[in-house]
């Protein structure tokens, strides 16, 4: 049986967090002098010389609206990638336990492992880019605190077997994180619906891709609320800023412009896949349930500088595992789709 305390670092159970002056005093009143802020403003239009609300709970609230999961559930971090770090930090002893990664995946689950020196275990995915289970039962020991598992995965596009994640929920006594980073493009069900069910869930979202808000930095960890309670005591006290959380909840409250938005992409993506794969150079495009697509080619690295040197960027993957000859693509908007596909013809 999962239970937080198993896998919590002791110094974490034992951490009294920061108490900032909006921690100490949350109501109304008509004169703050606690925070030592600039009480004339801020030289600017937009004022930002108060210090932002902690838990962000207005952003929470719209985003519990449109996720249907209560606010003690919901994390906010600078960006998604803040969520990866604060996990490592609250549950990983550096230089004792260990995760377990899947690659080909995103790479910030290896970076963070090695800034907070937690070991390693890859269990490469399949060669159809699925959980390896018998691998990763094999790769488990005492000290495995962590799973990530990207769906759909970046950089392949795939989603992962709903049952073989669902199987690692039920078996690992250490906590699930599905990486939900490209949900919205998918026609796969949220892992969200499952928290009920399996203490050990950890599903991270972000606005950085669908929502069109990458430079805002703000990433969601939906959780158990004892998790949950635990990364915001970890974070530090005013991770998500005034400004960012503003236009988050501005930007959230424009729902059907985003989903115009991936209908469009999901329409780009097809056009794409059609375009690409009659170029004697394409090998083979993977299925993909994000808004890129891995692409494997017969000269990646000759593509690649050829696309750079006409102005178009796109991703080398070739050295990655099982990514031999392969470049990943965003789906841009349709100009940027046929300027690609355009200067491609034209690649010998
Ligand atoms: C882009 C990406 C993220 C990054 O999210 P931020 O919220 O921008 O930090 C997280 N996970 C995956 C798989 C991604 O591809």
């Amino acid at each position: 049986m999962f239970s937080i305390n198993n896998i919590l670092r002791e110094n974490i159970k034992r951490l009294v967090p920061y108490s900032s002056a909006r921690d100490e005093y949350q109501g109304e009143a008509s004169v703050f002098l606690d925070a030592n802020e600039n009480p004339f403003g801020s030289p600017l239009e937009q004022q930002y010389n108060r210090y932002p609300d902690p838990l962000q709970i207005e952003v929470k609230k719209r985003l519990s609206e449109i996720k249907g999961l209560p606010i003690r559930n919901i994390f906010l971090g600078n960006g998604s990638d803040e969520a990866i770090d604060i996990l490592y930090r609250s549950f990983c002893n550096p230089g004792v336990d260990n995760v377990i990664l899947v690659p080909p995946t995103y790479g910030m689950y290896q970076v963070s492992a090695n800034i907070n020196d937690v070991e390693i275990r890859n269990v490469p995915l399949t060669p159809d880019f699925q959980l390896n289970l018998e691998g990763i039962a094999e790769a488990i020991d005492k000290h495995t605190k962590m799973i990530f598992v990207c769906s759909p995965n970046n950089p392949t596009g795939n989603s992962i077997n709903r049952a073989d994640v669902e199987t690692l929920l039920a078996n690992f006594e250490g906590l699930v994180v599905v990486d939900e980073a490209y949900i919205n493009f998918s026609r796969q069900r949220s892992f969200i619906q499952e928290l009920t069910e399996y203490g050990n869930l950890v599903v991270l979202q972000t606005l950085s891709k669908a929502w069109g808000l990458a430079g805002l930095r703000v990433g969601m960890a939906f959780a158990s609320e004892e998790i949950i309670e635990v990364m915001n005591k970890v974070k530090p006290p005013y991770n998500v800023n005034e400004a960012s959380q503003q236009l988050a909840l501005q930007a959230l409250g424009n729902i059907e412009q985003v989903n115009a938005w991936i209908k469009e992409t999901l329409l780009q993506r097809d056009k794409l896949v059609l375009g690409l794969k009659d170029f004697d150079f394409v090998e083979d495009i993977y299925p993909s349930d994000a808004n890129f697509i891995l692409v494997k080619t017969t000269d990646p690295k000759g593509i690649y500088n050829f696309l750079v040197e006409k102005g178009i960027i796109v991703r080398d993957r070739s050295k990655v595992e099982l990514c031999a000859g392969c470049l990943r693509i965003t789906v841009g908007i349709p100009a940027e789709n046929e300027t690609l596909l355009n200067t491609l013809q034209d690649y010998k």
